[in-house]
């Protein structure tokens, strides 16, 4: 069934299937073992950026096709409602109409709430305790500095929309110097997104359930490494993470149709978890400037 630890990492020679590093990558790019394309870019990209002048032609290549990729995806996105909503009716006449479909709102429902109740544990205790014990700030007094930038992540629903706010809140209203939070906030709204980290894990758990598939310790452990790394390779964009939900799916082989019993509700699970992200870089960025002013603190100036 489902993969060990050790097939994450090193793959699976009977099947063929890549492992997160990857033995031939092109091997998983006509595969789409995503797991090893994220491990070998960010390998690549750290390679090209520390390469300087050198490695400029190659960034810009990449970006040109990025861009490209992205307005393709813009193309496809005009005719998505209408895949929506064939999907949906699919499920639905699957179900025999509407009263066998109302278990599965419940259902849906229920997912939500857990991932809504998850969230809140984060954002409302988890990261504010950091902030309090490690940063030694204020959590309200942060938080109040920090709400128009986490209003609009929650009517964006994207990180990357937001960064300008974010960094006006961070450096304005909070005190953080522009040093910090220009390192800490871009690289946050790129790679840190404990939000969707923490709702890919539930929706998967929630699709091995609704598909009754049980998920043994090491399974459970594989879908939180690999829900962590699809995070950070989740764009600061809406719905990013439904898409890199792919790779925690295949990384335990569950089916990815799956992912179209939690379509309907993720417009709105999307904007809990990008203001969980936002808030989870601001509160980055206010750690590293404790830490940060407390070095400089401590060390002698020089004449
Ligand atoms: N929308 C999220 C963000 O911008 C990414 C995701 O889809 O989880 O942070």
């Amino acid at each position: 069934m489902g993969s060990t630890i050790k097939e994450v990492f090193l793959g699976n020679a009977e099947s063929g299937k890549e492992g997160m590093i990857p033995s031939n990558v092109f091997k998983a790019m006509v595969r789409t073992d995503i797991l090893p394309l994220i491990f070998f870019s960010l390998l690549i990209g750290a390679a090209l950026s520390m390469l300087g002048d050198f490695g400029k032609p190659v960034i810009a290549v990449m970006s040109g096709l990025n861009e490209a990729v992205m307005k393709i995806v813009h193309w496809i996105m005009y005719v998505a409602p209408l895949g929506i909503f064939g999907l949906v009716a699919g499920r639905i006449g699957e179900a025999k109409g509407f009263a066998g479909f109302w278990p599965e709102l419940v259902a849906v429902g229920k997912y939500s709430a857990t991932v809504v109740l998850g969230l809140g544990v984060h954002g409302i205790i988890v990261l504010p305790v950091l902030l309090l014990v490690l940063g030694r700030r204020n959590p309200f007094n942060y938080f109040k500095g920090m709400a128009t930038a986490l209003l609009n992540a929650f009517s964006t629903a994207s990180s990357s929309a937001t960064l300008p706010l974010t960094m006006e809140g961070v450096e304005n209203q909070n005190g953080v110097s522009r040093r910090t939070s220009s390192f800490v906030l871009p690289l946050g709204a790129t790679i840190n997104m404990d939000g969707t980290a923490l709702y890919e894990a539930v929706a998967v758990m929630f699709i091995a359930q609704v598909y009754a598939i049980s998920m043994d310790p090491a399974q459970q452990i594989v879908v939180v490494l690999t829900a962590t790394l699809a995070a950070i390779g989740a764009a600061g964009i809406p719905e990013a993470g439904l898409v890199t939900m792919v790779i925690v799916l295949r990384a335990v082989d569950l089916p990815i149709e799956g992912i179209t019993l939690i379509l309907s509700i993720d417009w709105l699970l999307d904007r809990f978890r990008t203001t969980v992200n936002v808030w989870g870089d601001s509160i980055g960025a206010g750690v590293i400037e404790t830490y940060e002013s407390r070095d400089s603190a401590d060390t002698p100036a020089t004449a």
